[in-house]
């Protein structure tokens, strides 16, 4: 693909570079609860500007932007250190979704408090015997008359305690084989039978949640993609986070790295030749990440849908930037390893990049069986 930009792209550059001149999203809060008012209050203003969702299609409120243009958002809202919007779950993950297996009831109903950031969803996919083999979920739901009654339990619930919906994959079919019998609800959250209850991460951070689901109700019309089609629907919203997070994430990757370089420089450690070397590698690594990012965005393009490339994507990242951490406490010493600083933070909260959105040996295999098109092991 050609990477310069047309006058359009330009454009569309230049006035978002404005916009986030006047309208700076400030310093993150150092609480948890705080932290996640302040990344609301961004997404509404960023609503308001009409950039919540640059590549949602305009009829969804969005800007219909291409690759490259939604390459230069990502590209420059991190370039502002702003933060991804409150609800990036339903941006990114639950609007496509809905756009692709949604009712136009649901559309009408769910699309726009997404994008506003006045309704924020969480994810309940995983369960605590059912991670990777995610088809082996024994949460249930059964049909009681105009509902579906839900009991069971997820885990790593992301954001779930700020959160009015959840994406629930549940079984409602115990006869079928593991992957056919699963359906794909939209769950209400404000419900005295859904319990949330934060789990405390070794950063100190509680970003994500278990759930204990005791006959919380759905009606029939939150089921999306029809009944027993959940394996398929959920699907998408795994391949939408991939592709969609990959790219904001390189661009992460790269501020990091040209931070530790500063920090490198500042230490007269850049005529160390072996800290040299090691800061190289992670240069090209980060160069690779964001061409093969483009490249993940352009088959979003040509087919409407991401492909497998994402998880391509999201591995190489979560192993540079586990590197890049590890090569910051190597640099810094102490520095790094005290606790409350902003290294040891970054060191910390790396050890789950190799497992939130897919684990590394899960995501090897699918490079290995549907981009490469290996045999499969089973
Ligand atoms: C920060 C963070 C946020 C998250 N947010 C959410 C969220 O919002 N919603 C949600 O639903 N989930 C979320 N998750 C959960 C995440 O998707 C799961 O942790 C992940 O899918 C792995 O599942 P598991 O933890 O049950 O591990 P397991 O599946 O039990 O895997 C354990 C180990 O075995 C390996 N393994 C398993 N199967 C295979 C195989 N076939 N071949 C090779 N190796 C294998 C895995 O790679 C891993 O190393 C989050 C996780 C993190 C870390």
């Amino acid at each position: 693909m050609d990477l310069t930009f047309n006058e359009r792209e330009l454009a569309f550059r230049d006035e978002l570079r404005a916009w986030l001149e006047t309208h700076e999203p400030g310093d993150e809060p150092a609480d948890d609860t705080a932290s996640y008012h302040w990344r609301r209050e961004w997404q509404g203003r960023l609503h308001e500007g009409g950039w919540a969702a640059v590549h949602w299609p305009k009829e969804y409120g969005g800007r219909g932007a291409g690759v490259t243009e939604s390459a230069i958002f990502y590209e420059e809202l991190a370039r502002a250190r702003a933060p991804l919007p409150a609800n990036a779950l339903g941006i990114l993950m639950g609007g496509p979704t809905l756009m692709l297996w949604g009712t136009d009831e649901q559309k009408d109903r769910f699309l726009e408090p997404i994008l506003s950031g006045e309704e924020i969803w969480c994810q309940g996919f995983s369960e605590p015997e059912a991670g990777s083999d995610l088809a082996a979920l024994k949460t249930r739901a059964v049909k009681d008359g105009d509902d579906w009654v839900v009991t069971g339990q997820k885990v790593w619930t992301s954001g779930a305690q700020y959160s009015k919906w959840c994406m629930l994959v549940a079984r409602t079919d115990q006869d079928q084989p593991k992957h056919k019998g699963l359906t794909y609800f939209l769950m209400d959250m404000e419900q005295a039978e859904i319990q949330v209850r934060p789990l405390r991460q070794i950063t100190g951070e509680a970003e994500f949640n278990e759930l204990f689901i005791e006959g919380a109700r759905i009606p029939d019309e939150n089921v999306v993609g029809g009944v027993g089609n959940g394996w398929k629907v959920a699907l998408t919203t795994l391949m939408n986070e991939r592709a969609g997070l990959a790219f904001f994430l390189q661009v992460r990757l790269r501020q990091l790295l040209d931070e530790l370089i500063e920090e490198a420089a500042a230490r007269g450690l850049l005529e160390d030749p072996v800290v040299a070397d090691r800061l190289g590698e992670l240069h090209i690594k980060a160069e690779v990440l964001r061409l093969t990012a483009y490249r993940g965005l352009t088959v979003m393009e040509k087919y409407g849908q991401p492909g497998p490339e994402g998880s391509l994507t999201k591995w190489m990242w979560s192993e540079t930037n586990q590197q890049l951490v590890q090569l910051a406490a190597d640099l810094l010493g102490p520095e790094a390893l005290t606790s409350g600083t902003r290294w040891s933070y970054e060191l910390l909260r790396a050890r789950g990049n190799s497992i939130e959105g897919g684990t590394t040996e899960i995501l090897k295999n699918i490079v290995a069986e549907r981009v490469l098109g290996l045999p499969r092991m089973r």
